[in-house]
């Protein structure tokens, strides 16, 4: 995300970044420049909670945005529930049920309610633009508001 916003040439100030696995997180903080990024947490639920970051364990809380609003979010989360890989996709209940589906439903969506970017860039397979079951015309996509964001397709 960084390298894309460096090679474009747009200045910008990374404000914080979120990371289930250790090990891609190293792996984006060993291919970025020191300081970098203001703030690191180890999940998007930290930082919704203002648990203090990995980079400042010493402080109560880290407000990953401190007092500004960011103008520009990039996130993604796991396509598991979306996919179209999974040969149960279309089947009733299997979108909702899955237990990944939570991650973009109530974190990711809670993130972009949260910090108002006037851009976000959110990375999903296009199972997330297509209805929940094959008995549905409602989508994932569709649900909590989250049309205010319009979508574009890349291949
Ligand atoms: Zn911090």
């Amino acid at each position: 995300m960084c390298t894309c916003l460096e090679a474009l040439e747009l200045p910008h100030q990374m404000l914080s970044a979120s990371e289930l696995r250790s090990d891609f997180r190293r792996l984006f903080l060993d291919n970025s420049q020191p300081g970098t990024f203001q703030h690191v947490f180890a999940s998007v639920e930290d930082q919704l909670a203002g648990n203090p970051c990995l980079l400042h364990p010493e402080r109560a809380s880290c407000d990953s945005c401190d007092d500004s609003q960011p103008s520009l979010m990039i996130s993604g989360s796991p396509c598991d529930p979306f996919s179209q890989q999974s040969g149960k996709r279309f089947q009733p209940g299997a979108v909702s049920g899955h237990k990944l589906f939570s991650v973009t439903m109530e974190s990711i969506i809670a993130m972009y309610i949260d910090k108002q970017p006037p851009i976000g860039l959110f990375e999903q397979v296009m199972g997330f633009v297509m209805p929940f079951d094959a008995f549905s015309t409602e989508t994932p996509y569709q649900r909590r508001g989250i049309t205010r964001y319009k979508y574009a397709t890349y291949q």
